[in-house]
């Protein structure tokens, strides 16, 4: 598609947004769906955040996504939240609507669908290792298929005690514990999530459980997509457990932004393709 006075722009706002992949995965799809649409990063740091956002609504963008470190300071400067960003606190895309700024945080719905699509048995435990943006996301996704129960295992206990106190309510059990602990509650936990960047290149041989720590009717799902495949996703494989590696969520939100956006369903063969063949070029850069 021929860039001219028609094309409409959605962009990514983060620092530093230089590993992102989420532009070929966006423009990949807009080139395959014939739109005239186009996806550029730009890094803004946070003392600029504040002017960028509006002189983003001055220009009547489509739309924007947000990362690090801007997914919970970029709420003040929007007009509208949904149910999802109030929920966690943290907004990872912007749509404009009738002029007006409205914030998601579809990294809920990555997760959520990536959980549902390997049918994860609600009424067992699930337990999230991690208390940061991720995890957030991760107990609201955990919410909405109707989990009961939640261990929360971070290495500063009180940022899980934190997050433990802010979602205690709407019939959720929900514990915290010390990331020593994991190993009491890891066995008995169907839904395993990880939430850290534990295992994430170039630390590829570190991981929060092993296969003796799992059990063999779990669901591990490893938010981390660098590698592919990590230490955990082979040692819960070798406890014969169920896997879901971190491209899925990955995906997933980036579905739910381009819904948002266009209206239309990206086709996920060709994301799927897109973003291995990314992650495939970024490590042989760096290698
Ligand atoms: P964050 O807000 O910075 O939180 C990081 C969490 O990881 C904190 O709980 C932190 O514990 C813990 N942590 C960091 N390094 C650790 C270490 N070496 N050992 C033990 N715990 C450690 O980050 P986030 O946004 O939640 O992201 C977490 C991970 O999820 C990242 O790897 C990110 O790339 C990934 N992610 C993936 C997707 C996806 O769609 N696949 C979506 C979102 C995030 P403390 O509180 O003790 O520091």
């Amino acid at each position: 598609m021929e860039i001219n006075s028609d094309t409409k722009l959605c962009c990514l706002l983060g620092h530093p947004v230089k590993h992102s992949i989420s532009p070929q995965l966006h423009n990949s799809a807009f080139r395959y769906l014939g739109l005239n649409m186009v996806y550029l990063s730009f890094d803004v740091e946070p003392k600029n955040l504040s002017r960028v956002v509006k002189g983003l609504k001055t220009l009547g963008v489509v739309g924007f996504n947000v990362t690090i470190p801007h997914k919970v300071s970029i709420i003040k400067f929007l007009d509208m939240l949904d149910l999802t960003s109030k929920e966690t606190g943290a907004v990872n895309t912007v749509v404009l609507e009738n002029k007006r700024l409205k914030g998601y945080n579809t990294d809920v719905e990555g997760i959520r669908k990536s959980l549902l699509d390997s049918e994860v048995d609600p009424e067992g435990r699930a337990l999230i290792i991690g208390a940061g943006g991720a995890a957030r996301a991760a107990i609201v996704a955990l919410k909405l298929l109707g989990v009961k129960e939640v261990v929360i295992a971070n290495r500063r206990i009180w940022k899980a005690a934190a997050l433990a106190r802010r979602f205690r309510k709407d019939g959720l059990k929900i514990k915290s514990v010390s990331l020593i602990d994991v190993k009491r509650y890891s066995k008995t936990s169907p839904i395993i999530i990880n939430a850290t960047p534990i295992g994430m290149w170039p630390h590829q041989d570190e991981t929060p459980l092993y296969s003796n720590d799992i059990s063999s009717g779990s669901i591990v799902l490893d938010l981390v997509y660098n590698p592919l495949k990590t230490r955990l996703l082979r040692e819960a494989e070798n406890a014969g457990a169920k896997t879901i590696n971190g491209l899925k969520p990955l995906i997933e939100q980036a579905v739910k932004a381009f819904q948002l956006w266009t209206g239309l369903e990206p086709p996920r063969d060709l994301l799927w393709r897109v973003a291995e063949e990314a992650l495939q070029s970024w490590r042989r850069n760096e290698e």
